[in-house]
């Protein structure tokens, strides 16, 4: 319930970690606008201090970062109650299909394979965003 009235209101809080900032721009630019925050960490123990903070509505983890690796925040995040039905997607560079296999071993609702365009990105936000259909989001 914590997340229903920003939600109602049009505010999707989007949390993504990872140690590249084209990846962290790309986004930003992407996702953000006036119903959609996009809070960006550069690696993992940010990550989960981030999301204690923000309670995000989505969550991007990159796989591979510094301090816990994506696949290890999203373990922990699992572990939380709060965010027990989060989506979290994992990014992971598309020749390391062992990076998928741990993710949705550690509880990833989806991931996406790097380098993605904003058009699949935008995509599966869509899809994943609680009670959204598109036109909630743009
Ligand atoms: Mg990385």
């Amino acid at each position: 319930m914590a997340c229903a009235l920003p939600y109602l209101l049009g505010m999707l809080n989007v949390l993504i970690a990872d140690d590249e900032d084209s990846v962290l721009e790309l986004v930003r630019v992407t996702l953000e606008d006036e119903r959609v925050r996009v809070v960006a960490a550069h690696d993992g123990v940010a990550a989960l201090s981030l999301a204690d903070q923000i309670a995000p509505d989505l969550v991007l983890l990159d796989v591979n970062m510094p301090g816990h690796d994506g696949v290890e925040v999203c373990r922990r995040l699992r572990a939380d109650a709060r965010f027990a039905r989060t989506p979290i997607v994992m990014l992971t560079a598309a020749a390391r299909p062992e990076d998928v296999r741990r993710g949705l071993e550690a509880g990833a609702t989806e991931y996406l394979t790097k380098p993605f365009s904003p058009v699949r990105l935008l995509t599966l936000v869509d899809t994943l965003s609680p009670g959204a259909a598109p036109w909630q989001l743009r």
